[in-house]
């Protein structure tokens, strides 16, 4: 794909990737394993953004909020965890600036300001391996849990201007993400998928390298294994919102292509 590249013009060059994470667990933050690694190696490729505004599945709201605070504090939004989880801070400055920038790209609907939300463990716990000295501005908008998965694609595309504008937007979710069907005792089990886990994470990694916007914001009719793996929207929309700022000259990198716990995929996606 690089000679493409080359063949662009100077302004598409400077277009700033996009990013779909798994999360998965939240101990992911203080481990050492393959999908740390996968994050880090990925950060490598990406010219160092001047703000992250961060999509995450662990900030929904009713209505759509954007935190414009200077100094976002790192939400411990979990239970059950050691201790050195809880002591885990990631003290990235916040961009009042990009906030309200973000306010008026969305003319969709009014996005408000937040100054009491912060960084949750969907965006701290995997931007903290992209970005391990805390040093770039990280920005949340919230997702609107009263509103279809149409609703975000559309929102979604108001932020498109930003990737010119070298911020990098990331998603923060999972493909597939049933946690009362998670299979604890595999939990480090790295080959283990339930069969309609895995049936569910190929029907969207075959959409996604399609460029099938339409089938996966109706995920719901894609069949029984879509409906088994997002039980629940908040952890898909994220990557609604990136598949809505996908340009055609996008080139497709799915990395961390694995399930955990049966029922849990840690599939994530670089659209650059
Ligand atoms: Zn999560």
């Amino acid at each position: 794909m690089n000679e493409d590249k080359d063949s662009l013009t100077s302004e598409e060059k400077t277009i700033m990737p996009i990013l779909f994470l798994g999360h998965g667990n939240p101990m992911n933050a203080i481990q050492e394993n393959e999908f740390v690694e996968g994050f880090r190696t990925i950060s490598k490729d990406i010219l160092k953004p001047k703000a992250i505004l961060c999509i995450s599945a662990h900030w929904e709201t009713r209505g759509t909020f954007v935190t414009a605070m200077p100094h976002p504090e790192t939400i411990h939004d979990f239970g059950g965890f050691p201790q050195a989880l809880f002591q885990v801070q990631y003290p990235a400055p916040g961009s009042p600036e990009l906030a309200k920038h973000v306010q008026e790209l969305i003319t969709q609907t009014t996005v408000l300001a937040d100054d009491s939300w912060g960084l949750d463990h969907g965006a701290w716990s995997v931007i903290k391996h992209l970005y391990p000295k805390a040093d770039i501005p990280v920005v949340e908008l919230s997702i609107d849990h009263n509103k279809p998965a149409s609703y975000h694609y559309e929102l979604a595309k108001a932020l498109a201007p930003l990737r010119q504008e070298g911020v990098l937007i990331i998603g923060s979710g999972n493909i597939v993400h049933n946690l009362r069907q998670v299979a604890w005792d595999k939990l480090n089990d790295g080959s283990y998928g339930y069969d309609w886990a895995i049936e569910a994470n190929n029907k969207v990694k075959k959409a996604v390298l399609e460029g099938d916007h339409q089938a996966l914001i109706n995920y719901a009719n894609m069949g029984k294994s879509l409906q088994l793996s997002i039980p629940t929207p908040e952890h898909f929309i994220p990557l609604i919102y990136i598949l809505a700022l996908q340009k055609d000259t996008d080139s497709i990198n799915i990395f961390n292509d694995k399930l955990v716990g049966g029922s849990l995929s840690m599939t994530s996606v670089m659209y650059s």
